[in-house]
């Protein structure tokens, strides 16, 4: 075994640095036509390591028609023998949760605590998704036409294209790969380029399960990949998380053929602390939505409104919490704060530091330090968690999603100032709202614009809850009792009148 780094090999002595990666395509490990390869680097390291294949639209084209292949045979495939399919997958998931957990935290530096729960809840999900998919049926109609009867069946969409981000790598992808799956569809997956190998095992998994060839096939590569996979004609629908810049580009690239698609894109939300609520545990549910996956998240509380009367306890609670955070090698258990998943990444939240300091009216409150200013550290991409006090509405700190451990800081007087606030973005992901007054929670949590409010709780997820965005951050859901929506149509059939 060849190790780059030598502290790596403290880290990761399971892994062989040098290791080449394969794509999987029509049920067999490739390699790019072209050959070509790139290296993942881990953040906390910063050291290079793996060989990953570099998909090219031949590849891509390649991947596609094996998936359209095994569609016919996969879309007849029983709901019950596509659930023995996925009980297995989910019990190799369990087996090899260690190995999934670490694969993520080398590859985007997030906290082993957090990875560590995100195999058992894939397979849950994959579960929940295969057992759900037992009760799909259509319907029987009586129509308007005499002697006429008419009923329906839902039948999967085709072939998928399962487009991931790199912030939670294999929990983001659960969300599409079960549901269209376990509904009859085959897929081709692309990874983000800086996750691309817990991916890789997580479809070697499903070929160890016994999924036929073809119907679930991994390319790996950056943008342009991504792009030659939404643009082959042998999509049917695109099911993509990321920036709310690429769902626009895709949304355009399939406009022409008008393929479905669903889109998981940006978010900006408002965690709102109202004078009545317990604070100490607004105060933990608003340092979560700031820290949790180090702020690389979707889902992030990264607009924090206070209710003037309690500014100053709240903040108190707030510095108090930041003071005690662990910022770390993401690998130890205690870590609650990695580094940034990318220099790109690292590049891009610090830059809002700059942005910070240019801005009239924008001061911070606590944190602000980055890299080897970080209390604690030696090297590596890390950003202190950091608040921002942000009163200008125009703050681009308060306005544009920063993904990183970064927050902005409003304060408001009246319920319904909270409610405008929460609503000025263009974002409509998630939301939430710390109070002790129930109709207060009903009353705001109707008017917040989001796609899911959280009342007293921040980043609760569950297979059976919906999860997806409004305005920009995106179109159609994720999970939930909906799921096969997205990924199955109705088709009717008519009988007309019999001859007696
Ligand atoms: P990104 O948009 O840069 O990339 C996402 C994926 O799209 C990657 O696999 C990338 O290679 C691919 N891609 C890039 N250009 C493409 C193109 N033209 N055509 C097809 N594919 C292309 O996003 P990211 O930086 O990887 O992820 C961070 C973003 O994801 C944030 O904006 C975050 O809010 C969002 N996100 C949303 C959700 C949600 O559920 N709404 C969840 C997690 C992350």
């Amino acid at each position: 075994m060849t190790i780059a780094n030598p502290r790596s090999a403290i880290r990761f002595p399971e892994f062989d640095y040098q290791q080449r990666y394969w794509m999987i395509i029509d049920g067999e490990q490739v390699q790019a036509a072209d050959g070509q390869t790139y290296r993942c680097v881990d953040p906390f390291e910063d050291a290079e390591w793996g060989y990953v294949p570099v998909a090219g639209a031949s590849d891509v084209d390649r991947a596609v028609r094996s998936a359209r292949a095994a569609f016919p045979a996969w879309a007849k495939t029983s709901p019950f023998a596509r659930l023995e399919l996925f009980r297995r997958w989910a019990q190799l998931i369990r087996e090899h949760s260690s190995e999934l957990a670490r694969l993520q935290v080398h590859e985007n530096g997030k906290t082993i605590s957090e990875m560590n729960m995100v195999p058992g809840a894939l397979a849950q999900s994959a579960e929940f998704c295969a057992n759900y998919a037992l009760t799909l049926h259509g319907e029987t109609v009586t129509p308007i036409m005499p002697g006429h009867t008419a009923w329906t069946e839902r039948v999967p969409i085709g072939v998928v294209a399962a487009i991931a981000p790199w912030n939670n790598p294999l929990g983001l992808l659960q969300w599409k790969l079960f549901g269209a799956l376990a509904s009859g569809n085959t897929v081709v997956v692309k990874p983000s380029e800086v996750t691309p190998v817990s991916t890789i095992r997580l479809i070697e998994l499903a070929l160890e399960a016994g999924f036929p060839p073809g119907v679930v096939n991994v390319v790996t590569g950056a943008g342009a990949t991504g792009a030659a996979l939404v643009e082959h004609p042998g999509i049917d629908k695109v099911a993509f998380t990321g920036s709310t810049a690429t769902g626009r580009s895709i949304a355009q690239a399939i406009a022409p053929r008008l393929i479905r698609a669903t889109l998981e894109l940006g978010g900006k939300g408002a965690n709102i602390v109202f004078e009545d609520a317990d604070l100490d545990r607004a105060a933990e549910g608003v340092l979560t939505g700031i820290i949790a996956g180090t702020g690389q998240a979707c889902n992030a509380g990264s607009r924090i409104l206070i209710q003037s009367s309690v500014r100053d306890e709240v903040l108190a609670r707030l510095e108090n919490l930041m003071s005690q955070v662990v910022i770390g090698d993401p690998l130890e258990p205690t870590t609650q704060i990695g580094p940034l998943a990318s220099r790109p990444q690292y590049k891009k939240v610090t830059g809002y530091f700059d942005i910070a300091d240019g801005e009239e009216d924008t001061s911070l409150i606590v944190g602000g330090r980055c890299g080897t200013d970080v209390p604690g550290v030696t090297g590596g991409l890390f950003v202190e968690p950091s608040l921002y006090a942000t009163p200008d509405r125009a703050s681009r700190l308060r306005r544009e999603e920063i993904f990183g451990p970064v927050g902005s800081v409003i304060i408001f007087d009246t319920e319904d100032e909270a409610v405008e606030i929460a609503n000025d973005t263009e974002f409509g992901l998630v939301g939430g709202l710390w109070t002790r007054d129930l109709d207060r929670a009903r009353r705001v949590s109707r008017q917040i614009d989001t796609g899911v409010v959280w009342i007293n709780t921040w980043r609760a997820f569950s297979p059976n809850v919906p999860f997806g965005g409004r305005k920009v951050s995106g179109l159609g859901h994720e999970m939930g009792l909906d799921i096969f929506e997205e990924y199955t149509e109705p088709k009717a059939y008519w009988h007309g009148p019999d001859n007696s």
